[in-house]
């Protein structure tokens, strides 16, 4: 199973990599750019080249960019749609120079103009970036709480893609806190598969890559996306026990997003969930 966390890059590539050692992830994601702000490390060519040769030797896929929260490509303010949509293309353009095999992104909120005008922009904002980027990193739609006026839904990401002609360069990534503040009860196995049946007839179950791993702070349908420690939530052990163990989901990649103030408190998480499936 390819299991990590979440990590931070702003000390360069290479020391991710040490990282992700350190507390055992067989991947990693990172934030593209500030998560709340927009602004960019400059990643060096000279530290490209060095994280390429350390990640030859390390058993270390996918590597996974995440765009920031802030960035709307529903957004009605034309300054914040043209920012969003010039960071998604500067981003994906990113993601290929570094050889990440993932962009994960937010499909946005439509805030009052409903949601039918919100997935128009996310369509043309996808069609004039996406579709104009030629390298291997594939975009992935997150599935999203429902939180306020949030687009994310699996009907929201299938539409969008539909609209797109359903380019390879797209795919899926699941979130267990999303879909469960969404009304997904992982609690009941056959809620799980509601899941997967949703995933089968709406997006196409090869499209889904990323599973990302967090309790919910929040009962089941309460729309509120706020992570907690795995167990420590309303999904619990038997939740996720009943997600990790499901053949549908065995090669998928699972990314753990919790709300450490330490990323070594990633390495008790990870060695957890290993524990959990061994018992079981
Ligand atoms: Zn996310
Ligand atoms: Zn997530």
């Amino acid at each position: 199973m390819r299991l990590g966390c979440h990590l931070s890059i702003a000390k360069g590539l290479p020391k991710s990599l040490e990282m992700a050692r350190e507390v055992k992830a067989s991947t990693f994601q990172f934030f593209t750019r500030n998560p709340r702000g927009g602004s960019a490390r400059n990643i060096t060519t000279r530290e490209i080249e060095k994280w390429k040769e350390l990640r030859r030797n390390e058993d270390l896929y996918p590597v996974v960019g995440h765009l920031p929260y802030t960035l709307n490509l529903a957004a009605s303010r034309e300054e914040t749609y043209s920012f969003a949509k010039r960071v998604l293309l500067e981003d994906l353009n990113r993601m290929e120079e570094i050889g990440a095999e993932y962009l994960v992104l937010h499909p946005g909120s439509h805030v009052n103009q409903g949601r039918e005008k919100g997935l128009v922009k996310i369509i043309k904002a996808l069609e004039e970036s996406l579709l104009k980027f030629k390298g291997n990193s594939m975009l992935l739609l997150e599935t999203m709480a429902g939180q306020g006026t949030e687009i994310g839904t699996l009907l929201d990401i299938k539409e969008i893609m539909d609209s797109l002609g359903n380019p390879d360069s797209m795919g899926v990534c699941l979130d267990t806190c999303h879909l469960f503040a969404a009304g997904y009860d992982f609690q009941k196995r056959q809620e799980v598969q509601r899941l997967i049946d949703d995933l089968e007839t709406l997006v196409g179950l090869d499209k889904a890559k990323i599973f990302h791993l967090s309790d919910s702070k929040y009962p089941l349908g309460s729309k509120k996306d706020r992570h907690q420690f795995m167990g420590k939530g309303y999904i619990q052990k038997e939740g996720f026990l009943n997600v990790l163990k499901d053949p549908v989901f065995k090669d998928i990649t699972f990314i753990l997003e919790l709300p450490v103030k330490d990323y070594l408190e990633y390495k008790g998480e990870i060695k957890l969930i290993r524990e959990w499936l061994k018992t079981e």
